[in-house]
């Protein structure tokens, strides 16, 4: 892809703790959705690049490593308070290029900055074991150590939040990370970069290597990266973990998802309407976390579907920069494909009780809007229901019992996030005990884990055994080592080949 509007500001790479250009000519367009205007061109890596970026990391790996916990700590809080004095700053930019609402901005920043405030305490997750005189005179103990230049893949619906699941985590244990982040709102990666010179990071610790798959397949072809993290669609998920673990790294592929909430006839049809309008068409429903199927037992589908639409018929759809409840899509082709699978659903038979493409925007004219769209009886062979849509477009399929809902929900692809609502605690411990998805809300919708658990989903919305943040993070980007020893005196020594046994 390449642009042809030479007056637009380039968002370049970040190497070597500096502003680095491209050494080829591709770019693609960066855009403002709620304009529907290209901002800016962001700059496509070329192998030279990608080369040059792991350069730079694998240089300033072996000194960050070398760096004492107590001055890696320093930098690491240095970070979180330039990031909370500044967050607003970097809410502006994210909604410029992605188009979300600016306080959803904030509350992306705000996510983030609970990883961050983790990776404060990272020494308490560093500590080994030590196991004294396991055999005589003999002890055994643990290290755990960082991995070396690490890479980072993030995708366009987060573009704080989700690189900072990973990199506060992986530089304070001693890392040195490439990030690449979405094409699609590259800026907020470039922000972040300064931040952290600010704080007084070395250079190289910290790279932002801009581009699409020429810049991924160099990451996964580099043998300096020891490990990937990436974040996005499916099929982009499992090429990135095949590659990589074929390459001999360490991977952790989130996925996409295709999030249900099951709704029992004893629930709370306010809170749940309510919760359902709230995580289904937050962010224009570009959340790997959105509700995008609400399962209604029968006996109350007619009830929620009235209320769901009463609240839809309030929601103020526009620039984010205004605060409305919903912002534009990220770009018109994403908006186009999403606003397809409406056709889809009336052919499928599926009833479109609200359709969002008449919405009326307070904003440009031009800009990629796609309004709340709600959809009953969806079929469940039909695309609609088993493809990750990602956009403001919830589908209602009615359920006749608890046993039915939850074999859906277990007979999808996906296993990212579900929730029940009801008031019944039996029936709310035997959906978290049956479902096969990675993480779940009882009376709450979007379930993601505090720092301080890890985030990650089951089947294909993660390949790989490791989840992101908390202690799961820390595994992932340490190795452990396990040292046995004995200090010698005089008594000790002759010759045995035997395998060796305590004693
Ligand atoms: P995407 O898969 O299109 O892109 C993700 C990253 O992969 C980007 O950096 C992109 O440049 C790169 N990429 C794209 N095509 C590639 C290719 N052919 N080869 C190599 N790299 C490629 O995803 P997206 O549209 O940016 O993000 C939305 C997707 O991310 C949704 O599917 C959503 O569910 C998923 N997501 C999942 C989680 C999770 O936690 N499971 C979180 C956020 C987003």
């Amino acid at each position: 892809m390449s642009t042809d509007s030479p007056d637009l500001p380039i968002v370049q790479h970040w190497i070597g703790g500096t502003l680095a250009p491209s050494s080829g000519d591709r770019t693609a367009p960066v855009y403002d959705p709620a304009l529907g205007t290209q901002s800016k061109v962001v700059a496509l890596a070329s192998q030279a690049d990608v080369d040059a970026a792991v350069a730079a990391a694998a240089a300033a790996f072996p000194a960050w490593r070398d760096t004492s916990m107590a001055k890696r700590q320093a930098v690491v809080f240095r970070f979180r308070e330039l990031l909370n004095a500044r967050k607003d700053e970097l809410a502006e930019i994210i909604t410029s290029e992605h188009g979300k609402v600016l306080s959803d901005a904030r509350g992306e920043i705000a996510r983030g900055l609970e990883v961050v405030e983790l990776a404060c305490g990272f020494p308490q997750f560093l500590k080994g074991g030590h196991s004294e005189n396991v055999s005589t005179d003999v002890d055994v103990y643990s290290v755990k150590q960082p991995l070396g230049v690490v890479g980072i893949i993030s995708p366009f619906n987060f573009p704080a939040m989700v690189p900072l699941w990973f990199f506060p985590v992986a530089i304070a244990a001693g890392n040195a990370v490439v990030l690449k982040p979405s094409e699609k709102d590259p800026s907020a990666s470039l922000w972040m970069a300064r931040l952290w010179a600010e704080a007084g990071l070395p250079d190289g610790v910290f790279t932002v290597l801009q581009g699409d798959k020429v810049a991924v397949d160099g990451l996964l072809n580099a043998p300096e990266v020891r490990s990937i993290s990436f974040v996005g669609s499916t099929p982009i998920a499992q090429y990135i973990y095949e590659t990589a673990a074929r390459n001999g790294k360490r991977v952790q592929a989130l996925g996409g998802a295709k999030n249900h909430m099951l709704v029992l006839p004893d629930a709370d049809l306010d809170l749940v309407a309510d919760s359902a309008v709230n995580a289904g068409f937050g962010s224009a429903g570009e959340r790997c976390m959105a509700v995008s199927v609400i399962l209604a037992v029968e006996t109350v589908a007619d009830a929620l579907i009235a209320k769901v639409t009463e609240r839809m018929a309030g929601l103020r759809v526009g620039d984010g920069r205004r605060e409305p409840d919903m912002g534009p899509l990220v770009t018109a082709q994403h908006r186009d494909k999403v606003a397809s699978y409406i056709d889809l659903a009336a052919q499928d038979g599926a009833t479109v009780v609200v359709d969002g493409r008449s919405v009326q925007a307070d904003g440009a004219a031009e800009g990629f809007w796609l309004g709340p769209t709600l959809l009953d009886e969806v079929p469940v062979d039909s695309r609609v229901y088993t493809e990750e849509i990602f956009g403001p477009v919830l589908s209602v399929v009615r359920v006749s019992s608890f046993e039915e809902g939850v074999a859906l929900i277990n007979s999808g692809a996906f296993g990212n996030g579900t929730a029940i609502f009801t008031n019944d605690g039996g029936a709310a411990r035997r959906f978290q005990r049956e479902v096969e998805v990675g993480m779940i809300g009882i009376n709450v919708p979007i379930p993601v884990p505090v720092a301080y658990y890890s985030f990650g989903g089951w089947k294909q919305s993660l390949f790989g055994a490791s989840k992101a943040y908390g202690p799961a993070g820390f595994d992932f980007f340490t190795q452990e080592k396990a040292i046995t020893s004995r200090w010698l005196d005089p008594s000790h020594g002759g010759i045995n080949l035997g395998f060796p046994q305590n004693g």
